[in-house]
């Protein structure tokens, strides 16, 4: 059986350390550092993942503000809301909701994000940046997935990952902190090949396609590192992931599961990014 890496353990442990740091901060008597929360129109799903980001703040003591715009706001009016939310000195980190409503532009909204509080690492500068190899936030999702390989003592170096699905948010940077971190890296999507073929040469397995238990044993090999990424909500209302995890658990080094594998991952990062921001600019004199 492999070992089964749950990421809402890791994730309580880095935000306990978080808590501590915060605590120090308010003994020297600094603000907190803050993250602005924009959401736009009343999307039942987006409310509650906003609800979920905003709690997980308090729990370590980020200060979040909360700006709901309506669904009918122009372009205009949002972009210069997230610019006047990038000149403010009390912000340190700034997360646009997505997606956003009909009518709206996400690429051009978040171009209006400073990439010094773009703790979602979305903006072109942060894309750019990790391309290059740079210093850079990087989306949550695929920062949290390298966080839980090292929880798994899988260093990328040498390795051959194979990830499967090309999005912006997950597989595309994924893919890319990989190669960065030296692993050999294999991109499929939904036009592949032979996928088969590609996943069992994998050392480590990275599912990110939306697709229930779409992954079974007979597609990995065995001994590798696989992160199931998907979330995919059942017919009896149960949340299962990309990977059929009664499948490969006993067929792979280390798996994480769904629920409690990314997920709580995804959240901590942010609240990681935006300690960082304040790091960088507050603590700066910026
Ligand atoms: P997405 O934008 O829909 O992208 C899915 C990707 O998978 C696409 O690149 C697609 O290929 C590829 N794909 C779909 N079916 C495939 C197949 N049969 N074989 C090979 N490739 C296939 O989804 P996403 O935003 O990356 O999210 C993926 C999953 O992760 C979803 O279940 C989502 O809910 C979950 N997710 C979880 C978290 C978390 O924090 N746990 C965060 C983000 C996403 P094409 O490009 O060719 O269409």
């Amino acid at each position: 059986m492999a070992e089964v890496i749950y990421g809402s353990e890791l994730s309580q442990e880095i935000r306990d350390e978080m808590r501590q740091q915060i605590d120090a901060i308010k003994q020297s008597g600094n603000r907190v550092p803050c993250l602005a929360v924009v959401l736009v129109g009343d999307n039942p799903a987006s409310i509650s993942y906003v609800k979920g980001k905003e709690k997980a703040c308090a729990s370590v003591g980020i200060h979040s503000v909360e700006l709901i715009l309506p669904a009918s706001i122009s372009q205009e009016e949002l972009n210069s809301e997230l610019q006047r939310l990038s000149n403010d000195p009390g912000v340190d980190g700034i997360l646009l909701q997505l997606p956003l409503p009909k009518g709206l532009d996400e690429n051009e909204a978040v171009s209006y994000i400073s990439s010094n509080k773009d703790v979602d690492g979305l903006t072109p500068v942060n894309f750019g940046k990790l391309f290059l190899n740079e210093p850079a936030f990087a989306p949550c999702t695929p920062s949290g997935i390298l966080e839980l390989l090292k929880r798994m003592h899988c260093d990328p170096k040498g390795k051959h990952a194979v990830v499967i699905g090309r999005s912006k948010l997950v597989g595309t940077p994924v893919a890319r902190l990989l190669q960065n971190a030296n692993a050999t890296v294999t991109i499929c999507h939904s036009h592949t090949k032979n996928l088969k073929e590609i996943t069992r040469m994998a050392d480590i397995l990275i599912v990110a396609i939306g697709s229930p238990k779409y992954i079974d044993a007979s597609y990995v090999k065995k001994d590798a590192y696989v992160i199931d990424v998907g979330v995919n909500r059942l017919e009896d209302g149960h949340l299962c992931g990309d990977v059929d995890f009664e499948s490969v658990k006993n067929h792979c080094r280390a798996i994480t599961p769904v629920p409690k594998g990314v997920g709580p991952m995804t959240i901590t990062m942010l609240l990681k990014n935006t300690i960082e921001a304040y790091k960088r600019g507050y603590c700066n004199g910026k």
